[in-house]
């Protein structure tokens, strides 16, 4: 059952988005050569407590701790450890926190020092898939509206979308209904209102879309060993139209990029 929210919810939820999306901003900072994402991860849960928030994840399923850390080959759900990260690899990272009630879930790729161009693009290209998915998050459409948008994005890229893992509505619990699939078929699936809240999380592989799971029972990989990229917003929407509770701006700062990608999808001025 989808749970609409009201406008009050939606702004609870806009403090949660941003407690996700200002962590993700310091972690930014740090991630380098030879930073371990273990380290990384305890940056990330020091800082969501003093936010008055809590981890999302830890726990979650008895997932083990605050960040998803998935490098290279990795989809999503690698678990931090004590190895490296060395010059030219990627690092996706996604976040969860609770504040007031409710959830944010945000996620963003970061390259590690020097990257190559392919996978360059693979990045570039996942992050606009997003926001061809979040323009087709109006009242009226349908849940196979977004994924199609994302999908065709992809495909026509000769990238590959992965099928077994969603997006998904969020509020009081992580994963709510609907499922946000990043692939589907126009004009099916459920129909999109006023006042729900998703997270819409494009997971795409730079070869095969095919996936398999390392047997910590959590690691996702691709199946070839290519790269993989996601990012991920939580977004409203408010008078039929998309509207971006959480925000890449914190990472852009951060790293010294203007970026004004967002604008589209703000109502709300937003103050950095
Ligand atoms: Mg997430
Ligand atoms: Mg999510």
């Amino acid at each position: 059952m989808i749970k609409v929210k009201t406008r009050e919810e939606i702004e609870l939820m806009r403090e949660s988005a941003l407690v996700v999306s200002r962590t993700l901003g310091i972690l930014a900072k740090e991630v380098k050569p030879g930073v371990s994402t273990l380290f990384l991860d305890k940056i990330a849960e020091e800082y969501i407590r003093s936010q008055d928030a809590i981890p999302g994840f830890l726990g979650l399923y008895d997932f083990p701790n605050t960040l998803c850390m998935s490098p290279n080959s990795q989809v999503v759900h690698g678990i931090p450890n004590d190895k490296p990260l060395k010059e030219g690899d990627i690092i996706s990272i996604d976040c969860g926190a609770l504040k007031n009630g409710f959830y944010g879930d945000h996620a963003f790729t970061f390259a590690v020092g020097e990257i190559k161009e392919e996978t360059k693009k693979l990045l570039q290209a996942t992050k606009e898939s997003l926001y061809e998915g979040i323009r087709k998050l109006k009242a009226g459409n349908r849940v196979g509206d977004v994924g199609f948008a994302i999908q065709k994005y992809c495909e026509d890229r000769g990238y590959g979308v992965v099928r077994e893992l969603v997006g998904h509505g969020l509020g009081k619990k992580m994963h709510e209904d609907p499922e946000m699939p990043n692939y589907g078929k126009r004009g099916r699936g459920k129909k999109l209102v006023n006042g729900m809240v998703v997270a819409i999380e494009p997971m795409i592989n730079l070869g095969t879309h095919r996936i398999k799971q390392l047997s910590d029972g959590w690691t996702i990989l691709t199946k070839d060993g290519k790269p993989s990229a996601h990012f991920e917003h939580n977004i409203a929407i408010v008078n039929g139209n998309p509207e971006l509770l959480s925000t890449f701006q914190y990472i852009y700062k951060a790293l010294g990029i203007e970026n004004n990608e967002e604008n589209e999808f703000r109502h709300t001025p937003l103050l950095i």
